[in-house]
């Protein structure tokens, strides 16, 4: 399917040069960020349609100035539903299903690989605790399906930027929404996507423990913190804090042996 999506081309908005061309990759994911700015009533963009273009023109010149050759970003989309290319050559890549080389996504160990090949999306505001508001939320939805369409990216593979970098990007409450956000582009798109496909759970039998990293012990992290078992830094990594989190979990839930392994029982306990 064509790429669909109402988008501001970086030649509408004023773009400056890249510095040099960028290669062609095929995506496999849509990675959700936000730009940590201040949220209504004092956001850059005033949710106009000038203050979209002066924010992308503060960012790519930003991005500039930490030595990269253009906007890091493939989007950005504003508070007021604006949606504007980040790196020029997105909107050609993406209308051949494919995906322009990006900066925003780097792998630190343990964490999921080739964030840059896919296209990441920067979300105006800060949002830790800040819910997105409903405009905003609906030009993100229709530019994640239109992306899944147009790249053959599975909703399933929408995912935070804090699942690829040590970082807190894109903020607690919206990396939560994560299963909303690609139930919704489901919707969407027409797909059937279960609750468990969903929340991307691993099979049933299977178990972690201490000294297990990735994306999975990021979702048990949250899940835990949820249950008001804080398990210290999101970071991914099962240490032993992840691990004292677990033991505490267990004695609470009456989980026998409460040893810090996340059994089948334990994760049902959690609902992972
Ligand atoms: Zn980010």
């Amino acid at each position: 399917m064509p790429f669909t999506a109402k988008v501001i081309s970086t030649a509408e908005w004023g773009a400056r040069p890249p510095l040099h061309l960028f290669a062609l990759r095929t995506p496999k994911y849509v990675i959700i960020h936000h730009t940590d700015d201040q949220n209504p009533p004092n956001n850059p963009s005033r949710s106009t349609r000038d203050g979209a273009i002066k924010l992308a023109q503060r960012i790519q010149k930003d991005h500039f100035s930490r030595g990269w050759s253009d906007s890091g970003h493939n989007f950005l989309n504003t508070t007021g539903g604006f949606v504007l290319e980040g790196r020029t050559g997105t909107l050609s890549a993406v209308n051949q299903g494919l995906c322009l080389q990006s900066a925003h996504a780097a792998q630190d160990p343990g964490l999921l690989a080739n964030g840059n090949d896919s296209p990441g999306i920067e979300n105006e505001g800060n949002f830790m605790n800040f819910a997105m508001g409903s405009v905003q939320w609906a030009s993100l939805v229709d530019l994640c399906a239109s992306l899944c369409d147009a790249c053959s990216i599975s909703p399933n593979n929408i995912r935070g930027h804090r699942e690829f970098s040590s970082t807190l990007c894109p903020g607690d409450w919206l990396f939560g929404q994560l299963p909303r956000l690609r139930q919704d582009v489901a919707t969407k798109l027409g797909i059937a996507l279960t609750a468990a496909q969903a929340f991307d759970k691993p099979t049933a039998a299977d178990s972690f423990k201490l000294g297990d990293v990735g994306p999975m012990v990021l979702v048990l992290q949250r899940l835990l913190l949820g249950k008001g078992h804080s398990a210290g830094a999101l970071d991914g990594i099962f240490g032993e804090n992840t691990k004292a989190a677990i033991v505490a979990f267990q004695k609470a839930s009456g989980i026998k042996p409460a040893n810090g392994v996340v059994d089948p029982k334990t994760r049902k306990a959690l609902g992972l």
